[in-house]
């Protein structure tokens, strides 16, 4: 048999599909892979049933509706004070994860320097390594999750294509300050390079704080790409609609890997997304109430259960210091533990690294009905003897 592609051979099966058929197996609660329990608005969901019943079914324009490229520049302007054109600086894919691979695809070219800030998101380096871009690793580690300034000012070099940004952070629940995104815009306009900022959790922010994009600082609408998910936005990931904002140049780039791989997305949802987009302000700020109170739920419980919690500020997700709980092993070995001895499952961070990750921390997803974070802080605190 011949040898097939290396670069993605080389990765196993992701975390969250492992830790999601591992709950399944032992009737676990799961706390492991990022969705929420409960669906998100309803007249966005009936807003994608009625337009399946009435159309349009077939093929939609390869960069997306129009009504939801306006929605999306509308919704730049609303938030960010952010002024995108709809025709030239936006595109729909197939969620947000077709969205980083047809930023990798269309503008990396074989031998580009990226730079990546672990933790990392699980499919970024598969992909950058897969459009052979050369990875450039720096890393944030728990329980400060601080930048490390120096470090990334000597990954940059002339030979930088891009640096992918991911704030709100997954798995760290960090949110960028406004000193660290000048200081990242700096060396991005110093080496001319581009920014791949991965927002999906831009409405997940928490203690009143404000998600800033990156493009919206000064000298960076030009070399900006931000991506956005309805799945985040609305509380409905199996939807898998992504959005791109970007300056014409590196749209149109992006847009050659996006027709060449899904083409389009679901006309149907796009309708739907729009709606959603066009929400008044109260669904937005009630979406971060919601998991903010979500988020101090099971911060309480899992403290009362004795597993101590680093602070989050966005995200669905939540740190605990394992090494903290008395437990006598990794943090792999940590999560299968609890999700196979308490019916509890979580995911290990050091899958967000790749090499040599911290090993004592674990992320519970805390987006999930009261009833259950409160069963799962139950088997827990049983587990660790608390209760
Ligand atoms: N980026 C980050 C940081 C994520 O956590 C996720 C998880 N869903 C994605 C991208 C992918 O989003 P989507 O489901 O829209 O593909
Ligand atoms: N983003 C989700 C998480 O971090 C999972 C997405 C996926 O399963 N691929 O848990």
């Amino acid at each position: 048999m011949k040898a097939t592609n290396a670069a993605l051979g080389s990765f196993g099966t992701t975390i969250f599909t492992v830790m999601s058929a591992l709950a399944v197996e032992h009737g676990a609660i799961n706390l492991g892979q990022g969705f929420p329990d409960e669906d998100g608005p309803e007249p966005v969901r009936r807003a994608a049933a009625e337009a399946i019943l009435a159309g349009p079914n077939q093929y939609p324009p390869m960069p997306g509706l129009p009504i939801l490229r306006q929605a999306v520049a509308r919704h730049a302007q609303r938030f960010y004070d952010l002024a995108v054109d709809w025709q030239t600086e936006v595109l729909v894919t197939s969620g947000a994860t077709e969205a980083l691979a047809d930023c990798f695809f269309g503008l990396i070219e074989p031998g580009d320097e990226v730079v990546l800030i672990e933790p990392l998101y699980d499919a970024y380096l598969p992909l950058v390594l897969r459009a052979g871009g050369v990875p450039r690793l720096v890393r944030m580690t728990p329980p400060e999750w601080a930048l490390p300034v120096a470090a990334l000012e000597a990954a940059f070099s002339p030979r930088t294509k891009l640096l992918v940004l991911n704030s709100p952070n997954n798995p760290s629940g960090k949110v960028f300050s406004a000193d660290e995104l000048s200081f990242i815009a700096e060396l991005a306009q110093r080496w001319d390079a581009y920014v791949v900022c991965d927002e999906v959790y831009e409405h997940l922010v928490f203690e009143g704080l404000r998600h800033i994009p990156l493009m919206t600082l000064p000298g960076m609408r030009e070399r900006c790409v931000r991506i956005a998910s309805a799945g985040k936005a609305f509380s409905l990931t199996g939807w898998k609609v992504g959005m791109i904002t970007a300056p014409p140049p590196l749209l149109s780039a992006i847009a050659k890997a996006h027709q060449f791989t899904t083409f389009t997305t679901v006309p149907a949802l796009q309708i739907a997304v729009a709606t959603g987009l066009g929400l008044d302000d109260g669904y937005f700020s009630g979406l971060a109430r919601a998991l903010e109170a979500k988020r101090d739920r099971l911060s309480r419980g899992l403290e009362a259960a004795g597993l101590p919690v680093l602070p989050a500020q966005g995200t669905y997700f939540l740190t605990v210091d394992v090494g903290a709980t008395g437990f006598n092993g990794t943090d792999e070995a940590f999560c299968r533990t609890i999700t196979q001895a308490a019916g509890v499952a979580a995911v290990p961070v050091s899958a967000f690294y790749a090499d040599t990750p911290p090993t004592g921390f674990a992320r519970f997803c805390f987006c999930k009905r009261d009833e259950v974070l409160d069963e799962a802080s139950r088997r827990l605190g049983r587990y660790f003897g608390r209760a």
